[in-house]
């Protein structure tokens, strides 16, 4: 396959170009009636986000609303049972509400605010984009929408009352299956009626242009952080850095730092209970290129060119595709995406929880597995992970479904 020539030192300014392409990934492909409300959200981004007022603000608001910079942490005890490699954790699991999807719902919020909107829209599975968006559209005193399948709503019931205290109208999906797709279909429906007083706001870097750019831009924060804080305590750059892939905000967060270093790039795709069709959500290792959901990128379908069903022991994680920008780093081959099983994401679970006092969310769980295996094997360096959130919201289902994990502790 022949690559275009990529400077990574001017990646982040050339990619993605002024349609949204990342090389052949990304786009906008939209039904007609949607198209303005897209190119005023790219408009708005381009003049608004960029202006120091906007900036200003929105440090201020990491600073003391969110409670940035998060740490960078040495796990010591973890790393000495797995032999020399050291591994070191950006702790997201410690932002506020608990995980790294805040850092864009407060971009998306401040935008929405700055552009005179009055309603934050979105859909929501597990509920964890609806709770992140939640606690912005409260922040900002903007009124908010969340559509969610009618039986995620029975599933998620501690998201759903969270949504609901912080003021969100979680609104039923209730056709079809009832599940994430559905909750998508009624969204956009909801968008297409609303657009001009509200704003839609996509949870990861996926979607039309400009959110995997936009989506990116406001989760650099993490890398941008992480890559000075690890040289100010060791002094070096780590050999490699780790991230777990749903759709691949936190991911391209922290990569986006490290893209012109030489430091070994790993995503971190979950392979739920093995290779076969439905029983995991590896996009980009299993996947093939095609558009879903307004953007063209890798994904997972079935014979009919359907969405693929995906499963993953991470809700968060259970994504049929993932964000164009993946798909074209994966094709440049900067950076390496890898799997982890649920059994590997739990025992990585158990281990920090017992060895570090820390409690990861089952799809950070996924990146200190991989990390766990790239500090067997090698005698010397330093792995960085991206401890993309907590796992407060996993730890019930876990107990009943696993117990305390005896058997997978080191
Ligand atoms: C949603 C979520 C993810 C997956 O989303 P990305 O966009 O791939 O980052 C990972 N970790 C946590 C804690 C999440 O809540």
């Amino acid at each position: 396959m022949s690559h275009p020539t990529v400077n990574f030192a001017t990646y982040l300014k050339d990619y993605p170009d002024e349609r949204g392409y990342f090389g052949p990934f990304g786009g906008a492909y939209l039904p007609p009636q949607l198209e303005p409300a897209f190119k005023e959200i790219a408009h708005a981004y381009h003049t608004i986000c960029h202006s120091s007022k906007f900036i200003s603000e929105l440090r201020r608001i990491r600073r003391e609303f969110q409670g940035r910079p998060t740490p960078v942490y040495h796990c010591e005890r973890l790393s000495n049972k797995l032999g020399s490699c050291q591994i070191y954790l950006k702790r997201e699991d410690l932002n506020h509400t608990g995980a790294h999807k805040l850092n864009h719902c407060m971009g998306e919020g401040l935008l929405a605010s700055f552009m005179g909107k009055k309603k934050l829209i979105a859909e929501t599975g597990a509920g964890q984009h609806g709770v992140a968006l939640a606690t912005a559209a409260a922040y900002f005193g903007l009124e908010c929408d969340i559509y969610m399948g009618a039986v995620d709503i029975k599933k998620q019931a501690p998201n759903v009352s969270r949504m609901k205290l912080l003021g969100a109208r979680v609104i039923p999906a209730t056709h079809g299956l009832q599940t994430l797709k559905e909750a998508v279909d009624a969204a956009f429906e909801a968008y297409l009626r609303e657009y001009e007083s509200a704003i839609y706001c996509i949870g990861s870097v996926v979607g039309p242009h400009p959110f995997p750019l936009m989506v990116r831009d406001f989760q650099m924060v993490v890398g941008v952080e992480a890559r000075e804080q690890f040289q100010e305590m060791t002094g070096f750059l780590p050999d490699a850095v780790v991230a777990s892939v749903g759709g691949g905000s936190n991911a391209i967060g922290i990569f986006s730092a490290f893209l012109n270093d030489p430091v070994q790039l790993y995503g971190v795709e979950p392979l739920g209970l093995g290779a076969e069709m439905g029983q995991h959500a590896a996009s980009v290792t299993y996947g093939q290129p095609g558009v879903m959901h307004g953007f063209k990128s890798i994904m997972l379908k079935d014979e009919a060119g359907e969405p693929a069903p995906v499963y993953s022991v991470a809700s968060g994680l259970d994504y049929p595709s993932v964000g164009p920008e993946h798909a074209f780093l994966h094709e440049l081959g900067r950076v390496n995406y890898v799997k982890a099983d649920d059994r590997q994401a739990l025992q990585a679970f158990y281990n920090l929880a017992r060895l570090e006092g820390i409690i990861p969310a089952l799809e950070s769980s996924h990146a200190v597995a991989y990390a766990m295996e790239i500090a067997r094997q090698r005698k010397q360096g330093s792995i960085l992970v991206n401890l993309s959130g907590r796992g407060d919201k996993d730890m019930d289902y876990v107990i009943e479904k696993y117990g305390y994990g005896e058997d997978l502790l080191l």
